[in-house]
């Protein structure tokens, strides 16, 4: 011990101390990077329906015994040019270049009927409470909600039971362009966000988009009372998610349903293919923002199909319009092997999409009373 000059050992201690300092702050730094990223490892789900999108233009394109017909488009050459070409799987990439491009080779598509995979609502009315209540509470409740009325949903959505989840509680956003909305999801009792009709962005931290849309909503004329043109939905969820980052959002595109309602066929192909782009948007913003990046799954599906025999039955859905509770389903990212266009033999129903949002999520809701999940989603 004699040997050791003190300077040195004091110097020594210096040094130690410093290392010490410094691995702590080393740990610190990489412990918080490893919190970052477990937290953004956390799964996520963007559940998208569009209103009364039948399969037959999903699946074929611009149906030939109404793009030509001038009692349903005023434009036909027009929309000939834009939508017609000779094969169905032509006419289908025209209609919606993002669905039969990006997302037919990374995900899959069910309910093409021509191909034996068959997806099939379960509630009897075939109308948008019944079926917006049986995707989202996973299962149909034919006696109770039987009407597009604004009443509370006595269900609870998959939308509510993981919103009071403790893992996920404030994180369950909606949007949806139907007033009807903040009732089929119960925004009072659920506690979830709903902007839905035309209601503006609310809160304190608007972001300067969001002061926007709420100007332009308040000074654009919409063609109904009751729904806003799918634009404003679009933007306010887009808007939302790149300022709030919720875990589990639902977007409700409307304008099909509506344009068809009106028999305007030109119309309603076009909001087929504008939705196709902000389905294309929303896809672009999840790859490309950390938070959603390689952790997202992307739902789309519809509330209902429509009718095609006799052909004017396409504006229509309901108990007594055959075939149009024959739906589809899109899914994309993560848990989702590329399988494509299903072309083999299957029968899903739409009231298994609340499990396989629960179990995308890791939320056990075996108990409950509802539809299974997809076992496509692993
Ligand atoms: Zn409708």
């Amino acid at each position: 011990m004699k040997n050791i000059n003190p300077i040195f050992f004091v110097d020594l201690t210096k040094h130690f101390g410093m290392i010490k300092k410094y691995t702590l702050i080393g740990i610190f730094i990489l412990s918080s990077l490893c919190g970052f990223t477990q937290k953004t490892k956390e799964p996520k789900v963007i559940l998208i329906t569009m209103d009364g999108l039948r399969w037959q233009e999903l699946f074929t394109g611009a149906d030939k015994n109404l793009i030509t017909n001038h009692k349903y488009v005023e434009d036909t050459l027009s929309l000939k040019d834009s939508y017609w070409r000779d094969s169905p799987k032509e006419r289908r990439v025209a209609l919606m270049p993002f669905v039969w491009g990006t997302l037919v080779k990374n995900g899959q598509i069910h309910g093409n009927r021509d191909l034996e995979s068959k997806m099939n609502l379960t509630n009897t009315h075939r109308f948008s409470y019944p079926g917006y209540n049986e995707i989202l509470s996973g299962r149909a409740d034919d006696g109770r909600i039987n009407s597009n009325d604004k009443i509370p949903n006595p269900n609870k959505t998959i939308l509510e039971i993981i919103n009071t989840n403790k893992k996920y509680i404030g994180e369950v956003a909606a949007f949806g362009s139907w007033d009807v909305f903040p009732f089929i999801i119960n925004e009072e009792r659920s506690k979830i966000p709903v902007n839905a009709g035309f209601e503006l962005a609310k809160g304190n931290d608007l972001t300067p988009n969001e002061i926007f849309l709420n100007k332009i909503q308040n000074e654009t004329p919409s063609p109904w009372s009751t729904v806003r043109l799918d634009v404003f939905t679009h933007n306010y969820a887009l808007e939302y998610m790149k300022k709030s980052h919720p875990k589990l959002v639902y977007i409700a595109y409307g304008e099909t349903d509506d344009f068809a309602h009106n028999g305007n066929y030109q119309a309603y192909l076009k909001s087929a293919n504008n939705t196709d782009s902000f389905i294309k948007e929303i896809w672009n913003f999840i790859e490309n923002d950390d938070f959603y990046k390689g952790q997202t799954t992307l739902i789309i599906t519809t509330d209902h199909g429509r009718g095609t025999k006799p052909i004017d039955t396409w504006k229509s859905h309901g108990s007594s319009i055959i075939d149009c509770d024959q739906v589809w389903i899109m899914t994309l990212g993560k848990s989702i092997e590329s399988k494509g266009e299903i072309s083999s033999q299957e029968q899903i129903y739409s009231n298994q999409i609340a499990a396989t949002i629960a179990k995308l999520l890791g939320v056990d809701v075996r108990k409950l009373e509802m539809g299974s999940a997809f076992d496509f989603v692993k």
